[in-house]
C-alpha cells in the first residue's frame, strides 16, 4: 500500500509532556527540515510547570495555550498522556484516560482524537479497556517498532529516540533506528523523545540532544526524499481511517 499522496513511507516524531523549551531548542530545527512536530500533554499541565514529583522533567514549564495554537498553525499535532501522569490502572482509567480528554480539549481549545500511555506499557491494558468507548481513535505506547498499514491504530508503536537506553546494554544513539526497516516494509517511524537540549540531555534514557534531533532529520530527509511522508500522527490516523 502506498501512503498518502503515494508516499512510500512515514516519518513522525512526538515530545512527551510538552515543555516549552522545544519553542526554542527544537522548533528551529523542525522548521529547516519541514518535518511537524507532536506534543503529548497532561491535561492539568497546560501552561503550568510540569507538577509530577520523580520526573526528571519537574518543574519545567509546559506549552500554553496560545502556544499550542501558533503551533498547530504550523502544522504540530496534540495528543492526550493522561490527566495527571498517573500509572493507568483499572481504578483510575476513566479519570485518567477518558475525562482526561475533555478536560485537555477545554485547556487547550483543541480537539483531541489520541491517547498516549504515560510512564510506561503497564498502563496499556487498563487505558486500552476504556479508550474507544471514550471517544479515542488510537492509543501511541513506547513499544519500540515501526507500524505497518495494517497497524492496530489502538496499539501504535514508538522509537525511543534516545542518547543511550537502559542497561544491560546501554546501547548508544544510531540516526539510522528502524529507518531501512520502515522504507523496506512501507512502514511508519513515530520517534519519541521529551524535550531535547543543546550538548547533554535532560536524561539520556528519556532524551537525545538538539544535534541528535538535527541528525536524525537530516538522515530522514536524505534517505526519504520525495518517498517520505513527514507527518504529525493525528494526520497519519485521520488517513488511515480515511482508507480503511
Ligand atoms: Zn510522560
Amino acid at each position: 500500500m502506498a501512503w498518502k499522496d503515494g508516499k512510500q513511507w512515514v516519518y513522525s516524531i512526538t515530545y512527551d509532556e510538552g515543555c516549552q523549551a522545544l519553542l526554542e531548542h527544537s522548533l528551529p530545527i523542525h522548521r529547516r527540515y519541514g518535518v511537524p512536530g507532536h506534543v503529548c500533554v497532561v491535561s492539568r499541565e497546560v501552561g503550568r510547570p510540569r507538577c509530577t514529583p520523580g520526573s526528571s522533567y519537574e518543574g519545567m514549564m509546559i506549552l500554553s495555550r496560545d502556544e499550542l495554537h501558533a503551533l498547530a498553525a504550523e502544522g504540530w499535532g496534540l495528543s492526550c498522556h493522561s490527566m495527571t501522569h498517573a500509572a493507568i490502572n483499572d481504578e483510575n482509567a476513566q479519570y485518567e484516560v477518558v475525562e482526561a480528554k475533555g478536560a485537555l480539549e477545554e485547556a487547550t481549545g483543541l480537539p483531541v482524537s489520541v491517547f498516549c500511555v504515560p510512564g510506561n506499557n503497564d498502563g496499556y491494558p487498563a487505558a486500552l479497556k476504556v479508550a474507544a468507548a471514550g471517544g479515542y481513535e488510537a492509543i501511541m505506547t513506547i513499544y519500540d517498532d515501526i507500524n505497518r498499514p495494517d497497524v492496530d491504530l489502538m496499539r501504535l508503536c514508538r522509537v525511543p529516540l534516545h542518547t543511550e537506553y537502559p542497561g544491560p546494554f546501554f546501547s548508544a544513539y544510531d540516526r539510522f533506528k528502524r529507518l531501512h526497516q520502515a522504507m523496506e516494509e512501507g512502514g511508519w517511524v513515530i520517534d519519541y523523545c521529551h524535550s531535547p537540549r543543546p550538548e547533554r540531555p535532560v536524561h539520556p534514557w528519556k532524551d537525545c540532544t538538539t544535534e541528535q534531533l538535527d541528525r536524525r532529520f537530516g538522515t530522514v530527509c536524505e534517505l526519504g526524499g520525495d518517498d517520505v511522508w513527514l507527518a504529525e500522527p493525528n494526520e497519519v490516523v485521520a488517513y488511515l481511517l480515511s482508507v480503511r
